[in-house]
């Protein structure tokens, strides 16, 4: 039996971030098999975090927490003011994972979620380094570990492969910053699966399985059996989060960030429960061949 936290993204269910939307996420994501919600922040302002935190203890359910910058609060910029936005942003959605009751903070963290104009700035990663080392022990303080996801060209310029991001961590220098390979980015930006699974190593400390067009696992072309190779061969034993996006489900701001504009499902339910036992079925396939 696998040892992996198997979670799924809270777009699969509702685009809403109230509590009544979140709980019945909650519930759902139990139903269907998992032990961990992961939710965006992009809409802090609009969440009551007391009641959330409620309803996903109650489910019994762990959360975890992720998010890009914005262009006005991005620490890759080179704008101070900017910077100092985006830094407080990280803050403030450290201090929001705490208040849920989760313990990683993950995503694009190190710049503005979106295609770039041009590419990273020696100035602009300095500052994105220097936010991230200080946010570090910020987290810390309050249980939270940081995640940096490895995304594609469209999404940042900062991190689009696993050598980007071990440079970045190695940068940064702290203990509780981990690496987040998502199967989607690395299908787009990666020679292969498996290699940059074995480079980040022990570094590794969360995993999106997606197809390459976010939708059914299974349905697209990725090759699977590789990539939980990858995972066995270094034991990773973390938390491994579902994530598809479907125009089915609507999230106001994420949907257009996440560029998601057509329908590759309309069973929230159905699509949950079959990711759930084809990841278990692949995790129960790598630990069980041997070499
Ligand atoms: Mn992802």
């Amino acid at each position: 039996m696998s040892t992996n936290t198997i979670g799924v993204h809270a777009l699969v269910w509702t685009g809403e971030v109230d509590a009544d939307s979140l709980t019945d996420a909650a519930h759902r994501s139990k139903e269907a098999g998992y032990s961990l919600l992961e939710l965006s922040l992009h809409r802090i302002e609009d969440m009551d975090l007391p009641a959330t935190r409620a309803a996903f203890d109650a489910a019994e359910i762990a959360v975890a927490c992720s998010r890009g910058l914005t262009p006005d609060a991005d620490v890759s910029s080179e704008d101070s003011p900017t910077v100092a936005r985006g830094e407080e942003l990280l803050r403030t959605s450290v201090e929001t994972t705490a208040a849920l009751g989760g313990t990683l903070f993950t995503g694009a963290l190190y710049s503005a979620f979106g295609k770039a104009a041009g590419p990273l700035t020696a100035t602009g990663r300095r500052n994105a380094v220097g936010a991230l080392k200080r946010l570090a022990p910020y987290a810390a303080d309050l249980g939270v570990t940081l995640g940096l996801e490895v995304c594609n060209r469209y999404e940042t310029n900062v991190a689009n492969t696993a050598y980007d991001a071990l440079n970045l961590v190695d940068d940064i220098g702290e203990d509780n910053i981990m690496i987040h390979l998502d199967s989607y980015h690395m299908n787009i930006e990666e020679k292969n699966l498996v290699d940059p699974i074995l480079d980040v190593g022990e570094r590794l400390g969360y995993v999106h399985i997606g197809e390459n067009n976010r939708g059914m696992l299974g349905a697209g072309s990725l090759d699977f059996s590789s990539l939980f190779w990858a995972l066995e061969r270094i034991e990773y034993r973390g938390a491994i989060t579902f994530e598809s996006f479907s125009s089915a489900v609507v999230s106001d701001k994420l949907s257009n960030d996440l560029a998601i504009w057509r329908s590759l499902w309309d069973d929230s339910d159905l699509l949950a429960r079959q990711a759930h036992s084809f990841v278990t079925g692949y995790l129960e396939a790598a630990a069980g061949a041997g070499a």
